[in-house]
């Protein structure tokens, strides 16, 4: 088992398979962005050999992110080889659901049980707006093959100011009287280049709170005080579906903290919002064992930082997120 220097328990991978994307979120990197070169990143091997090597360390869960994860060639024969991995328990994923059209079902198949779609508005102009050139009709024929497909389904909305901190949160959080899913409201959050937009747009939670609240009725608390991994969850009267709320800025939740991240060129990303990172993928391309690499991991989570300094004003300023995945 892997454990920090706090007494946590460190066992959730999340994993970026790629630093590119087809869409360009405002919320998440320049519309210029530059992509690494593909021989930066973790071939296919190297990710299967990591998991591997996490899974002895105990970790059980793993999520795949990027950048876009569905851009990356290969992508069933990765999932299907992870999640096959001896001590792999559970294969999710981040989308931006553009794809999910065709790769649901075969995702399904090869033994992904859950994914988590990136959807800010219904609205199509506004979601262009903020994706630069997504439609989101689009996403909906995505959401639509995961349910066809038997996937868990989590929807997640980062929340704008100026851009979908009103209308666009009731219309997304009333879904959840009619579909079983979990809506979930994100704050943004401070990144590289981008920090002074995204700190500028942050809504806070009781905010979100107060708009659904004042459109759609009480927000009842589910298990008060107890997070569904990151989110605080609720529920509208009668709603088969929750709404939970991903409040790092108003609410951080390091405390509970139990992740590690695991960029697309192999770095170990111990806190999402701090710059620390552990070189895996160098010792992995000059010959290091799976012994060796197994201890550079351990000695890299046993340092993870405490939590985020947003705080006192520290932004992470070596990536933007979508280079570690979220
Ligand atoms: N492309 C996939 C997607 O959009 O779902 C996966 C990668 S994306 C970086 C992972 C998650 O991070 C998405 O839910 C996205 O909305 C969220 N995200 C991106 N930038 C963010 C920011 N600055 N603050 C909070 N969440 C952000
Ligand atoms: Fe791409 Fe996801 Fe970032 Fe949007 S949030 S630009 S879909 S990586």
């Amino acid at each position: 088992m892997a454990f920090d220097r706090f007494g946590r328990n460190i066992n959730y991978l999340r994993i970026s398979l790629t630093d590119r994307c087809n869409l360009r979120c405002v919320y998440c990197m320049p519309e210029d962005m530059i992509f690494r070169p593909r021989s930066e990143l973790m071939q296919d091997h190297e990710v299967i050999r990591l998991v591997h090597l996490f899974t002895n360390l105990g970790f059980r869960k793993f999520r795949l992110t990027g950048g876009e994860p569905t851009v990356r060639a290969n992508l069933v024969d990765l999932v299907r080889e992870i999640g096959a991995t001896k001590g792999v328990e559970k294969v999710a994923m981040t989308t931006n659901g553009i794809l999910l059209d065709r790769l649901a079902q075969p995702l399904a198949d090869a033994g992904l049980t859950r994914v988590n779609i990136s959807i800010d508005t219904l609205d199509a102009d506004k979601f262009r707006q903020l994706t630069r050139w997504g439609k989101v009709e689009d996403v909906w024929r995505g959401i639509r093959a995961s349910q066809a497909a038997g996937l868990e389904i989590k929807l997640n909305s980062v929340v704008v100011r100026n851009y979908n901190e009103g209308e666009d949160l009731v219309d997304l959080a009333r879904l959840s009287l009619y579909q079983p899913w979990q809506i979930r409201f994100i704050e943004m959050m401070p990144f590289g280049d981008v920090a002074d937009f995204q700190l500028a747009g942050v809504v806070t939670q009781e905010e979100m709170i107060s708009t659904i609240e004042s459109a759609l009725g009480p927000l009842t608390p589910v298990n008060p005080g107890e997070l569904d991994g990151e989110a605080s969850l609720y529920y509208l009267e009668g709603a088969p579906g929750r709404i939970g709320f991903i409040s790092s800025i108003s609410h951080p939740f390091c405390a509970s903290c139990n992740r590690t991240r695991l960029t697309a060129d192999g770095r170990l990303r111990l806190c999402l919002l701090r710059e620390k990172e552990v070189d895996l993928l160098s010792p992995m391309r000059d010959g290091a064992t799976d012994d060796e690499l197994r201890a550079i991991i351990s000695e890299g989570i046993w340092w993870k930082p405490w939590g985020h300094g947003l705080a006192q004003d520290v932004v992470p300023l070596n990536r933007v997120m979508s280079e570690i995945g979220g």
